[in-house]
Order: structure tokens, then sequence, then C-alpha cells
């Protein structure tokens, strides 16, 4: 109340009604419904009329990271829209009516954002841009330096409420982004400073030069590349034993089927959750960059939106890999750059885990991962700095980039610790 009676509008701003309850540990995501883009608001309220979505940070904005506030405003723009009429909504549900606002609310001040709404044709293009740029982090065909180089943006300052201030000096604040970031140890358009500074933190004093790097982390027999990978191949037989959508083993409702020639069969299954769609059914298709690996000690082939199934006469000149040759496990060794892992219950009831390394060989970086029993002590002891080979991996696929999975009885972990160098 800043004078006279308290209104029933006020009373509701200062209520809050939280639409994502901080109670809930599960996301309260809204995905897009081709699977692309995902998001989780904090609030969105209608205490006027209207739709205003918000944004809740805990800070005053001061800090370069506040950048991000807008984009991010208008992400949920363009994902309310698409999320509205999708089907599965319960019928006689409440009309939101317009959005007509974005906001940004920082707690410590307090302060306000207002961001304004982007008009149809404005929002389009950003989404071609967003849609773009998921494109290029999925493309497992793609080696990063098929990609543009990184080009940082410069780190801005904000004044309290997300006020950004004048960048005087370009280059100076494209430096300070690079000092922000993470994968400054192993991005080549980082400068020199911010590269080795970030080294040191990952590796040991005998290799943290990143002259003597690339050298001590080339991988040496049976170890190979990570870009060299077998990313996509083809191959062609007879499509049957259809099913799904099914929970695969990450929970996430996929189709599958068989592809048959002879007595071989081998499992074909969406990458995740609609990556493909409709498998069609029949003898003589031929599947078009389609990624291999393994699962349960089967080969297995993955399909998502950069494969193609067709009938073989349609395939034109390509070159198909036998069923039986299908390359699906992989010797890698590398800098352990940084470590993860999860735990929960999943939607059937039962308790999953699974715990994650990145492993950095000079050039490329690959996740690794263990499930459940497969999560060995010498996974578990695994620190940022380590230097790990992986003999006999599993090779898998997550949203389109490659996984290599630790196989129990099959794979073998050899670590050496910095203190070990
Ligand atoms: S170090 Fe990070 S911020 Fe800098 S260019 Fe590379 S990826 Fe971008």
């Amino acid at each position: 109340m800043k004078s006279g009676d308290v209104t029933a509008w006020e009373a509701w701003e200062i209520a809050r009604p939280w639409v994502k309850d901080p109670r809930v540990e599960e996301p309260q995501r809204l995905f897009h419904p081709d699977g692309w883009g995902a998001g989780e608001m904090d609030l969105v309220h209608r205490w006027d009329g209207t739709v205003r979505i918000c944004d809740i940070k805990a800070s005053a904005g001061t800090s370069g990271y506040s950048s991000g506030l807008v984009g991010q405003l208008r992400f949920y723009q363009w994902l309310w829209r698409v999320t509205r009429d999708l089907d599965g909504r319960p019928t006689g549900r409440v009309v939101e009516g317009p959005l007509s606002g974005l906001e940004g609310w920082y707690l410590s001040g307090p302060f306000r954002k207002m961001v304004d709404l982007l008009d149809d044709e404005t929002l389009e293009s950003e989404v071609e841009r967003w849609k773009n740029t998921h494109e290029q982090m999925t493309s497992s065909g793609l080696h990063p330096s098929d990609l543009a180089p990184a080009d940082p943006a410069p780190w801005v300052n904000h004044a309290p409420g997300g006020n950004p201030l004048p960048v005087t000096d370009e280059k100076a604040a494209k430096a300070i982004t690079c000092e922000r970031c993470t994968g400054a140890a192993y991005c080549d358009a980082a400068p020199e400073l911010a590269r080795t500074k970030a080294l040191a933190i990952l590796a040991s004093p005998d290799i943290s030069d990143s002259t003597k790097l690339a050298e001590t982390l080339t991988p040496t027999a049976p170890c190979t590349p990570i870009s060299e990978i077998p990313r996509r191949l083809h191959v062609k037989g007879t499509l049957k034993g259809h099913w799904g959508p099914l929970a695969n083993h990450f929970g996430e409702e996929v189709r599958g089927a068989t592809v048959v020639v002879g007595s071989t069969t081998v499992v074909v299954e969406e990458m995740g959750a609609g990556a493909f769609g409709e498998i069609p059914e029949g003898e003589d298709f031929a599947l078009l960059d389609v990624a291999p690996g393994q699962w349960r000690r089967m080969a297995r082939l993955y399909l998502d939106e950069h494969s193609t199934v067709k009938p073989v006469a349609e395939a034109g000149d390509v070159e198909f890999t036998r069923l039986g040759l299908i390359p699906t496990r992989a010797n890698l060794s590398g800098l352990v750059v940084s470590r993860g892992g999860m735990s929960g219950v999943n939607a059937r009831g039962r308790q999953w885990s699974m715990e994650t390394c990145h492993l950095w060989d000079g050039e490329d970086v690959i996740e690794v991962v263990a499930f459940g029993q497969s999560i060995g002590r010498t996974f578990q002891n695994l620190r940022v700095g380590d230097r790990l080979r992986v003999l006999a991996g599993e090779l898998g696929w997550r949203d389109g980039v490659p996984q290599l999975r630790i196989d129990s009885r099959q794979t073998r972990l050899e670590v050496k610790s910095p203190e070990q160098t």
C-alpha cells in the first residue's frame, strides 16, 4: 500500500501465487511440442486479467549475468504461446487471457525490470535463431571445427535492477566473459590468460602449460581421438516389430522397431522423446544417417531429426554398413574436466542413479556415464584433473551428442590422479 486502502490487486501482489511450487522437486517445465525447447517459469500471474510472466532473481541484478534476463523472458513469451493449445490439456480449463508483459523481479533491492514483448515477426526470427543454435548443439555429425569460431559476448556490468552499463573496452569485456567461462580451458577462442588460468585449475602442473598439453593428452593405441567416434552411418533391411511410444532407459517415451537382414536383427530407437516420429514398416528400407551405439551389449541404432528412412530404391548412391559390423565400442582417453551425478525414483517407482564425467582429449569433449550397478568405486572416486583411459566403453547417444557408457563387465577404467603424475 502506498496510500489509501489496500486493494485486492495490491494484496495479490504481496501474496505472490507461485506457479513453480518450490516444495515440488520435480521439474515443472513447459516443453515445446517438437521437443527442442523447454523452460520453467517462476511465476505467471493474471492479477489484472491479463497474463504476465515473471522471473525471480535473488540478486539486485548488477552482474554481467543479468544480460540473460531479457532473452530468457522472451523465450518464455514464445514458449507460453506455443504450449497453450497442446493435445492433452483438460477441456473446460481456464483460458488464461492475452500475454501483456514480461518482468524480472530482483529481490535484493527490490527492483522490477519491465521487458517489452516482442512483436510476432521479431519473435519468429528470434525463434529461428534459437532453433538453429539447438540444431548446431545437437548435430552429432558436426565436428566443432565445422562450426564458426566461438565469439564471446562482452561482459556487461549492470546498475541495480538489471540496467546495463555502457561497455568502453569491448576486447577487455570479452576477456572477462572468457575468464568466467567453464569451457575456457579447452576453447581455442579464449584469450591465452583465461585459458592458462582455467587449465591450472583442471590439470596437474606438468600439463597445465598449454604448449605441452596437446602432446600429453594425444591418445595412444588402443585409444582413438574422440573426433573419430563413428557418428552416423547408413544401413538397410526389413523394418518390423514396432513398439511405443514406450519408456527408454532415461524414462522418455520413444518409438522403436527392429531392422532385420537374414538372421541378424538390430533394434532401432528414437534418440529421445519424439526425436524421429513414426517409423515405417516393411521390406527394403534404407535407414540413413542413423547413430550407432550399444545397449546391454547389443548393437542399437538411434534415429533423430537428422535421420531419414526411405525405400532403398530412393536412397541414391550411399555406402551401407552391414548390420553385423556396426561399431558399438570405443577406447578413449583424456583429462576429466567435470564430474556429476544424479539419482532419483522413476515414474514406475524404481530407484535409479547415474554418475558422469566429461573427458577432454585436447581437442574434443565427450560425456562418460555409468548407470546403477555399473558405477564402480573407480568411477565414484574420479576427480576433475584425473587422467582417464576408458577401454571398451559402450557408445550411446543423448540429445544428439555421443556418450560413452560404462559396462560393468567389459569396460576397463585406468586412472592417473594429478598426484601420480
Ligand atoms: S572461453 Fe567460453 S566464453 Fe570465451 S569464447 Fe570460449 S566458449 Fe565463449
